[in-house]
């Protein structure tokens, strides 16, 4: 099996040396590691209140890092991802940045809804004060444009709103079939992400119904753990496998050079 998003201490909120992750992963015998750190927030010249990305200087040594890990790594296949935040005003400055860049796969995430970094627990508050069916409405719209920008692989946490555990009165059926129309049409991934039960939601990201809705649209499929430190490398796998069999999916797909390739799911 995979993971295909785990993040270094770059990024200021996670912890643990690039050996330590691998080692976690050898342990569990995964067949592959990827990073996916948080892309500069710099290079998009974009500063959130709080330092959530590496520093733009910071992005070589990270390729560097990663690519000399795999270099010495005989067992664990090591891949080099990004986590990448979707802002719809830069778009075009995004798609100069990444034309140029070695990566294996690229995920695109919605973190920031007009300023706001609503997935840090700092800012959870902020939800007390929201209309939370507009929320997700606004967020899906977002998400939507993220798929149609083309400029990722795989959206991250395709459902991440949910992380605090506020849910809207309307059903987001609508928003699922939609997305995962979307999502199909532009060639574009989700991964399984089980960062989700450890938060407030206690929930893998999407929920089962998107999943399904997903697989329907014959959208790939990839899994993540999101660790911010290396015992939570593979978090949950056990679990989320069974999961996706349940749901009808039979592979899982992988990246080399932005070129997906199909992993068959064994078991029934
Ligand atoms: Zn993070
Ligand atoms: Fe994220
Ligand atoms: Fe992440
Ligand atoms: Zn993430």
């Amino acid at each position: 099996m995979l993971d295909y998003h785990v993040h270094t201490a770059l990024c200021r909120h996670a912890e643990g040396t690039l050996e330590e992750f691998l080692a976690e992963a050898e342990r569990q015998g995964l067949e592959e590691i990827g990073f996916a750190d948080h892309y500069p927030l710099g290079l998009l010249n974009y500063t959130p209140r709080n330092q959530v990305t590496m520093d733009p200087q910071e992005l070589e040594g990270y390729i560097a890092a990663v690519r000399r890990l795999g270099e010495s790594s005989p067992r664990v296949k090591v891949k080099l991802g990004i986590e990448v935040d979707y802002l719809p005003e830069r778009e075009e400055l995004l798609r100069k940045q990444l034309s140029g860049c070695p990566f294996d796969y690229i995920i695109g995430s919605v973190h920031f809804m007009e300023g706001w970094d609503f997935t840090h627990p700092v800012y959870a508050e902020t939800y007390h004060h929201r209309d939370i069916d507009q929320l997700y409405r606004r967020y899906f719209e977002l998400v939507q444009q993220a798929c149609a920008s083309g400029l990722f692989d795989i959206i991250g946490h395709i459902d991440v709103i949910k992380k605090f555990g506020f849910r809207p009165r309307e059903s987001l059926e609508p928003y699922w079939v939609e997305t995962a129309r979307l999502l199909a049409e532009t060639g574009t991934g989700i991964e399984l992400n089980t960062a989700g039960r450890d938060a407030p939601v206690e929930e893998f990201y999407p929920d089962r119904g998107f999943l399904e809705a997903c697989l329907a649209a014959g959208v790939p499929v990839t899994l993540g753990s999101d660790a911010h430190a290396p015992h939570q490398v593979g978090r949950y796998f056990p679990e989320a496998l069974a999961l996706l069999r349940e749901a009808g999916c039979r592979q899982i797909t992988s990246f080399s050079g932005r070129r997906r390739s199909i992993i068959t799911l064994g078991g029934n």
